[in-house]
């Protein structure tokens, strides 16, 4: 059984405030310090992921007998938070490859739990996860990609396209169409006939190491399958993308807080008609909405993780409501952060401008603004 890395059980026998202090601390350091390099290169130091490893956060969904570091939902969600806080790039990696683990932690066989699990809490294997696809994103259910069935194998086909990690990642979670069902199977990396193509030049999470999955008539042995044939979409998917959800959710919130610390640092710094920013009214009133804003989002957030907590089924739609929420305040206060700054929010001294580009893809992955829009009317009208 895989022992836990000294700094791990030294940490999980702190207090959860003193955790979350040591946690913001190394990322603090680690990556909120370097967060701008990253997007300038478009990618993440390779050690760094050893880093978020060795503190147990790649492992917070694998079970302690795995390996893993495991954390109750409003511990996973704070983290979150302060990775967001940090990089949205980086909260990413730890959205794709939590998704993955979880799904495997859930789903999963002995055997599959026995193979991968270790290795994803020790950040020796990266899991992606890939759904979208040249043709399709919102519409998830459509997947072209076709996984045929033949002996004791699935023949996989396609192209799965903006998938964040891609380019590093070891372990895909590949959803594809199987004689009309999806479905989900494991693919390593080193599968004959998978290529991964980087994807350069996005406008924000530009540290995401995006690619594309190009599949060739892969030959996946049925070992490989994640959950039953019959439940596909409505279990792992479904489950898959509410993990997702819920750690974009909290970054949210992290990213709106960074955007407004930074709001509140340079209002108190810069003059104009001879008062400082912050004695301006029409400024107070940004300030007002973004503290406003965070405030509603994390409370939110708080109450989805109260709801997962206590496996509450009300929690799936607690979590749509919190990322709809959540990525609408980030993309309002990153807009009214650039505003505020001026000049130097558009220039590369001052975060903002970043916050702003990664605040916009907020909107549009783990379910867009319209996806989330769609869910919580049709529910409400469930009554
Ligand atoms: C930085 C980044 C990272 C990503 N990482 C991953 C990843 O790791 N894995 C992965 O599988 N995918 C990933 N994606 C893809 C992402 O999940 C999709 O972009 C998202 O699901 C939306 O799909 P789409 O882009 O194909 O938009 P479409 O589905 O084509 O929709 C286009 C627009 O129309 C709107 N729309 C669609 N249908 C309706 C409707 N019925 N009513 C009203 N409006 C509608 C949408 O909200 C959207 O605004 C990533 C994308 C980005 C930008």
């Amino acid at each position: 059984m895989p022992k836990l890395p000294e700094a791990m059980s030294m940490l999980a026998e702190k207090s959860a405030p003193a955790r979350r202090q040591h946690l913001r601390e190394v990322i603090a350091k680690a990556v909120g310090a370097q967060a701008g390099q990253f997007d300038l290169d478009q990618k993440i130091p390779a050690g760094l992921i050893a880093e978020l490893a060795a503190e147990g956060m790649l492992g917070a969904h694998v079970p302690a007998e795995y390996g893993g570091a495991p954390v109750d939902a409003r511990q996973f969600g704070e983290l979150c938070e302060d990775i967001g806080y940090a990089s949205a790039s980086v909260l990413s990696l730890l959205t794709v490859h939590t998704m993955v683990s979880a799904a495997i932690a859930k789903w999963g066989s002995a055997a599959q739990k026995d193979r991968w699990l270790p290795r994803l809490a020790s950040g020796a294997t990266i899991g992606a996860f890939a759904l979208s696809e040249p043709n399709v994103g919102s519409d998830a259910k459509n997947v072209e990609t076709s996984m045929r069935r033949e002996g004791d194998a699935f023949i996989v086909s396609g192209t799965k396209k903006w998938i964040s990690f891609a380019q590093i990642a070891q372990l895909f979670l590949v959803i594809g169409n199987c004689e009309g069902r999806v479905t989900a199977l494991l693919v390593a990396r080193d599968t004959p006939g998978l290529t991964v193509e980087p994807i350069h030049d996005m406008l924000g999470f530009r540290a995401a190491m995006l690619g594309q999955l190009h599949l060739d008539e892969c030959v996946i042995g049925k070992e490989n399958l994640i959950g039953s044939l019959d439940f596909g979409y409505a279990q792992v998917v479904g489950s898959v993308l509410d993990q997702g959800r819920y750690c974009i959710a909290w970054g949210c919130v992290g990213l709106a807080q960074a955007c407004l610390d930074a709001c509140l640092d340079y209002t108190e710094q810069r003059q104009t008609f001879g008062q400082y920013l912050k004695e301006h009214q029409l400024v107070q009133r940004s300030m007002a909405d973004m503290i406003t804003n965070v405030q509603a989002a994390r409370l939110l957030c708080e109450d989805a993780a109260r709801l997962r907590a206590g496996g509450d089924p009300g929690m799936i739609m607690a979590t749509a409501t919190a990322k709809y929420f959540a990525a609408r305040a980030v993309e309002s206060a990153a807009n009214d952060a650039v505003q505020i700054h001026g000049a130097n929010g558009c220039g590369s001294e001052y975060p903002v401008q970043r916050y702003f580009r990664d605040a916009k893809i907020m909107n549009i992955i783990e379910g867009s603004a319209q996806m989330q829009q769609i869910l919580i009317a049709q529910h409400g009208y469930r009554r």
